[in-house]
């Protein structure tokens, strides 16, 4: 994937590949290095139109009508596919997103294969709701619910995680007997067209599984959520993009689900286990240089307490090896791209201006002429600041925390609360009670108590508020790529 600049990541229609226009060419960056390392082919609204046709084609014919047990078969090939090319995703993933090759292999990759097992294992075992409803004179009727998939979905999927989200979303449409036409980031296109060999492979019928290359509003994106042929839209991103996708949808009042953005707060108390807390805090501020939606950002800890977590926190940010992805002993990679960086470094920015104590980072690291090109920032700490402050309420998607005391129980419940996302929350305690608590009473849609990311992927996964609608995962996936028709027989 790093060859030369003439390499191009095409779009992937009917079962085949598009032939590049050279006009409608944009550059692949490596993030680590600011290299360009491939050409990426902009698919216009006349191939869009193509891959929604080809898509309703696929679904109409053979796989509409293949039979569940088939469709969930060729998921575990496809699993198997994965696992065989598993360097070749490894470095296609890192290519694009700079992150460290050991996370990409045990991560990202590796999530993408359990995807589409655990989802060829969820669709199998679903059955189907009916209910016997007793009726005068001693008759009955039988309510039963059949499941039928959407159709044609649209999925949209962003750049920190691009396979194990986008396999996410398309092992349980397909599971479901859908056809999809997919939207990788422009800036991490090249799993998506990996998983077009990976599927075809396995056997997928041509035009269930179509991909587009682009951007937004005017290009690919727009396009897709705009056309009168989808089905349903299914999209991970940011809050202010899902709000705009709605609106697109809206007229057509298609089924949308949102995975959106997140400000996500940790409560440490101080009966916690601190050690573990400290490992889980790390993971959880700066696993994928910051960018997943469910990283905290915010870190609620009690007072007594408050100085070994700022000092251990700040040991563990200056342990982190942010080097070349290759190296294996890399922990931490550069930002996605220099746009982003200078988003993050803006709040870097605002909340000296606010006041904040820098207790770690809070500039660029000095990392050699190898990497001086590459999107790269200190992982960063701050105190002193509070929940006015835009630092800490609006999400910053970088290596950064905001570390804020606490007194009470009740305090840290609110302070946690206070914010218009809703995805994710952690607490640390050793109190059975206070955990379950504090957990439940967290206004998001996944609450951890001593754990941060720790996934049963048959369990449901979303936010509430400005992170999202729906929730998808297990069951929730199967209920959002499949519409019920209630048969009522009157026995
Ligand atoms: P983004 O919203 O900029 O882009 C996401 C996708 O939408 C991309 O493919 C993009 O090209 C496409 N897009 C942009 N404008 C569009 C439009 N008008 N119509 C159709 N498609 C459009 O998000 P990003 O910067 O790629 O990703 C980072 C964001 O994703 C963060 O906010 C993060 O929290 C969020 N995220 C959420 C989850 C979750 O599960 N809740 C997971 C990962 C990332």
């Amino acid at each position: 994937m790093t060859a030369g600049t003439e390499y191009w990541i095409r779009n992937f229609v009917n079962g085949g590949f598009v032939e590049p226009d050279e006009a409608r060419g944009f550059a692949a960056v490596d993030p680590a290095t600011g290299r360009v390392f491939a050409r990426v082919h902009e698919a216009d609204s006349a191939l869009v139109d193509r891959a929604v046709m080809s898509a309703r084609q696929a679904f109409d014919g053979s796989w509409g009508r293949t039979p569940v047990r088939d469709r969930v078969a060729l998921l575990r090939r496809v699993a198997d596919r994965i696992e065989a090319r598993l360097e070749e995703f490894v470095a296609a993933e890192v290519a694009d997103t700079g992150k460290p090759v050991t996370q990409a292999r045990e991560l990202d990759v590796a999530r993408a294969v359990e995807n589409f097992r655990v989802f060829a294992d969820v669709v199998a075992a679903t059955g189907q709701e009916s209910f016997i409803t007793d009726l005068p004179e001693g008759r009955q009727a039988l309510n039963y619910a059949v499941r039928k998939p959407l159709g044609v979905v649209a999925v949209i999927t962003p750049w920190n995680l691009p396979l194990l989200l986008l396999s996410w979303k398309v092992a349980p449409a397909l599971a479901c007997g859908n056809a999809v036409v997919v939207k990788p980031s422009d800036q991490t296109p090249s799993t998506a067209v990996l998983l077009a060999e990976a599927l075809t492979e396995a056997g997928l019928p041509p035009g269930a599984y179509n991909v587009v290359h682009g951007f937004g509003s005017g290009s690919a994106g727009g396009y897709l959520t705009r056309h009168p042929g989808i089905d349903g839209v299914t999209f991970t991103g940011s809050s202010a993009t899902g709000s705009h996708v709605m609106s697109t949808v809206a007229p057509r009042v298609r089924p949308v689900s949102f995975e959106l953005g997140g400000k996500n707060a940790a409560i440490v108390f101080e009966d916690a286990d601190l050690h573990e807390a400290l490992t889980g805090l790390t993971k959880s501020i700066f696993t994928n240089t910051g960018q997943v939606c469910l990283c905290t950002e915010r870190v609620y800890v009690q007072r007594s307490v408050f100085g070994d977590i700022a000092d251990g926190l700040v040991g563990r940010a200056r342990a982190l090896h942010l080097s070349h992805p290759a190296d294996a002993r890399t922990t931490t990679g550069p930002l996605i791209s220099q746009a982003h960086r200078t988003k993050v470094l803006g709040y870097f920015d605002q909340a000296e201006k606010a006041g904040a104590d820098v207790l770690v980072g809070g500039g660029v690291p000095e990392l050699g002429a190898e990497l001086g090109g590459g999107s790269w920032v200190e992982p960063t700490l701050w105190t002193g600041l509070t929940n006015a402050d835009a630092p800490v309420r609006e999400e910053i998607f970088g290596p950064v925390a905001a570390l804020i005391p606490f007194d009470s129980e009740e305090e840290a419940v609110g302070l946690a609360n206070d914010t218009e996302y809703g995805l994710a929350a952690s607490v640390w305690t050793n109190d059975l009670r206070r955990g379950h608590r504090v957990a439940q009473r967290m206004n998001v849609g996944m609450s951890w108590v001593n754990a941060w990311y720790l996934r049963d992927l048959r369990s449901p996964f979303g936010g509430t508020g400005l992170s999202g609608i729906g929730r998808e995962g297990g069951g929730s996936s199967v209920h959002f790529y499949t519409e019920p028709t209630n048969v009522c027989v009157q026995l």
